[in-house]
């Protein structure tokens, strides 16, 4: 189990880091050179958007696509660590060691179901039934 310290750090971690996202999310938008991207940097910008992943879910950019994806899986680390499962691995149910949450503070799964996970999603194609 986290510490009530430790709980605050993670959380405080992953809303830096959703800031930064998000920030990295508005200078792409902005250097486009697409009206309607730039309009919606505005509106990334706005502290009180919760969703800005779903704001972005029908833009095509490559860079922000990527971010987007950061963007949920931070969303769904403060979730978890909210609801008090942070530190629970999503498929055995174990602790991750908190070590690991430092090193990828949205990880969630422990080391052994998240090499076992990335093996079995290796190559999208060529799956036997
Ligand atoms: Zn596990």
């Amino acid at each position: 189990m986290l510490t009530e310290k430790q709980r605050r750090e993670f959380k405080q971690q992953l809303k830096d880091r959703y800031y930064d996202v998000r920030e990295e999310i508005r200078l792409e938008l902005l250097r486009s050179d697409n009206e309607h991207f730039i309009d919606l940097a505005g509106l990334v910008h706005d502290p009180e958007e919760e969703s800005v992943a779903d704001l972005l879910v029908d833009i095509d950019l490559a860079l922000v696509d990527m971010h987007v994806e950061q963007i949920r899986d931070i969303d769904a680390a403060l979730i978890r660590l909210a609801e008090g499962i942070y530190d629970v691995c999503l498929d055995c149910g174990k602790e991750i060691v908190v070590e690991r949450l430092q090193a990828y503070p949205t990880a969630k799964r422990c080391t052994r179901c998240q090499t076992a996970y990335e093996r079995s999603h290796m190559g999208h194609e060529n799956h036997t039934m």
